[in-house]
């Protein structure tokens, strides 16, 4: 099921079966050469729909947190950001929204690596106000928060490796560029050549400093490689462990 277009009979139906959501968490950012602009926030989406495709009655999705932090892309015409504590503060509204329903296992499917030192200080701004909320275990439900990366499961990571032995890279790479084409093939964009084929590689601060270091936006990535028909594969594979992974968080 998913959330955007259930109504709330829906959902009052699904919770009284479950308690568990997916959101799908990214980021609008530049994605080099031929990425587009919403990949961070698109992967998780195409995956968690495509895993809800699948098995229905056993996935609720929630809207997309679309938006992320992505301060060091600004240089890049497009890019939109949220601040840590702006990010940190819309997670904490949308958990208390679920949890006023009911939802007491919230799985943040991310899609951005900028974005986990803050879902992760948001997790934590969430449980510190459940501490200083002087009621007991007998008045309020547990909650569970989990964060899952969509590249992170065994099984995709070595298809990656496999599919792109090298230039996968780790900014605009080849795999996440394949997910958005599967998903929209219409808008794959031809092969153009890059320089040099794999980006180089190196650490990351502000906006100014980013596209001098990578000028074209690519880190360490050769996103040419990137087509339709294999970012299908790596849909498939991910989409399969969500399903295994959100069984596994429903139970905990
Ligand atoms: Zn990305």
């Amino acid at each position: 099921m998913r959330l955007p277009v259930s109504t709330w009979p829906d959902i009052d139906a699904w919770l009284k079966q479950s308690t568990t959501i997916v959101i799908p968490i990214g980021s609008m950012e530049q994605h080099g050469p031929n990425g587009f602009l919403g990949t961070d926030a698109l992967c998780p989406e195409i995956i968690a729909n495509h895993a809800e495709s699948l098995a229905p009655d056993e996935l609720l999705i929630g809207p997309t947190f679309s938006v992320g932090c992505a301060q060091h892309h600004l240089d890049f015409p497009g890019t939109i950001t949220l601040r840590p504590s702006t990010m940190i503060a819309a997670m904490v509204d949308w958990t208390d929204s679920l949890l006023r329903h009911g939802f007491d296992r919230i799985y943040w499917f991310n899609g951005h690596g900028g974005n986990i030192a803050t879902i992760e200080a948001a997790f934590s701004e969430i449980h510190a106000r459940r501490s200083f909320d002087p009621r007991g275990a007998d008045t309020r439900p547990d909650l569970w928060l989990q964060r899952r990366d969509w590249w992170d499961f065994a099984e995709v990571m070595s298809l990656c490796k496999q599919i792109y032995p090298q230039g996968h890279g780790s900014h605009a790479t080849a795999s996440e560029v394949a997910v958005t084409y599967w998903a929209h093939p219409e808008r794959e964009r031809q092969h153009t050549a890059m320089s040099p084929k794999i980006a180089p590689n190196g650490s990351i601060s502000d906006a100014v400093r980013y596209r001098r270091d990578f000028p074209d936006g690519r880190i360490g990535s050769d996103p040419t490689q990137a087509n339709a028909a294999d970012g299908g594969r790596i849909v498939a594979a991910s989409a399969q462990c969500l399903i295994d992974d959100v069984a596994r968080f429903g139970r905990r």
